[in-house]
């Protein structure tokens, strides 16, 4: 069997181990006799998965008591209307940070559901940096604040969160979840689709605290109103069972690994030997600023298009897969997201330095 290095943004690598249980037990889960995707979703033992699910979730993030977790569908394109149809209180105000493609969108929609501010923004310099943003930007009248913590597109991060005191602050966090230690008390709402960092596709996970559930309008769609998932447990209709279970697997894993502290040190380690070889480099360039470079999502470039498509020929031939950057941006990207062994990485670096060798 031959395993390639797969640098997809999303849907990406999920760890072997996890892939080879999941086979294991493929066909006879536990001795039901059946596989967990012919499971009903009210079983004993696909209630074991589910709050097995949450409770090593809880476990790995440090969840607090008074947030409730919620596995839903959508994606996380359906939260980008789901939280502003949930928390506009009677102000229906909110303010979203801009700092590339997927906030554009989540702005986009939620001004379908009332008054949208943008108080920062990157976008005079494509996105390339995280505007600051301080307390005083904030009215403290605005339902919420909306952030991107990692832009997986363009290639940056939130390494500090802001401080937005009493307004709840909003994370779209779809492509850094789990990938490091993270103090959710500092949130009002954190969502994340799963097919980056949690699992495969078809899941979406929302951590909520509890006193912003409940606010939702009568209008708002029984199955799209976080009240009915928390008052179900997540089992008001039928869930991705399979997903959830995979995720499980994948919580399972990062735990036997040492949790969030430790795959945050083997993420910096790989994000460093990248960033270090494309600082090093003459012929790649990154065009993040130092200061916001994501450790999942890593963008860069060559002097010219027709050395991208070179690259990316190269790079396939050698077993790592999925290279070729967003259609938006162009040149390369390498999401290395917590599945991606440092070896991966290395053969990454390996490749590039061989290339820049051989076209001088
Ligand atoms: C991938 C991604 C999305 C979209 O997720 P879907 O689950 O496909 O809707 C939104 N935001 C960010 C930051 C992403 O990386």
């Amino acid at each position: 069997m031959n395993r390639v290095y797969n640098f997809s943004a999303g849907p990406s690598m999920l760890p072997l181990p996890v892939l080879e249980k999941a086979q294991k037990e493929l066909v006879n889960y536990a001795n039901s006799g059946m596989s967990v995707m012919e499971l009903s979703h009210r079983s004993g033992l696909f209630t074991e998965i589910i709050t097995e699910a949450e409770q090593l979730l809880r476990e790995l993030m440090r969840i607090p008591e008074n947030y409730k977790v919620l596995f839903l569908q959508g994606g996380a394109s359906q939260q980008f209307a789901s939280v502003p149809m949930n928390l506009f209180g009677e102000n229906g105000k909110a303010y979203y940070i801009h700092t590339g493609s997927w906030s554009k969108k989540a702005i986009k929609e939620a001004n379908k559901f009332g008054s949208i501010r943008v108080i920062a923004s990157s976008e005079d310099k494509n996105f390339s940096y995280i505007p600051s943003v301080d307390q005083s930007m904030i009215d403290p009248e605005a339902d919420y604040v909306h952030i991107t913590t990692n832009n997986t597109i363009e290639g940056t991060t939130f390494h500090e969160i802001p401080d937005t005191g009493d307004v709840p602050l909003v994370a779209d966090m779809s492509s850094n979840i789990l990938s490091e230690e993270v103090d959710v008390s500092k949130f009002g709402l954190i969502y994340a689709g799963a097919q980056k960092n949690i699992g495969p596709a078809g899941l979406t996970v929302v951590i909520i605290r509890e006193d912003l559930i409940g606010k939702a309008s009568d209008s708002c769609p029984t199955m799209l109103n976080y009240q009915t998932h928390s008052e179900s447990g997540s089992l008001y209709n039928t869930p991705p069972t399979f997903s959830i279970y995979m995720a499980k697997l994948v919580f399972e894993w990062l735990k036997g690994l040492g949790g969030l502290k430790e795959i945050g040190k083997i993420n910096r380690e790989k994000a460093n030997i990248l960033y270090q070889f494309i600082d090093e480099s003459k012929m790649f360039t990154s065009p993040v600023e130092k200061e916001s470079r994501s450790m999942m999502n890593i963008p860069f470039i060559s002097p010219s298009a027709e050395l991208d498509a070179s690259f990316l020929e190269k790079a396939k031939v050698a077993g790592l897969e999925t290279l070729k950057g967003h259609r938006s941006v162009g040149g390369m990207r390498a999401s290395i997201y917590n599945a991606m062994p440092v070896e991966g990485v290395q053969s990454l670096v390996e490749c590039m330095k061989d290339f820049e060798k051989n076209y001088k």
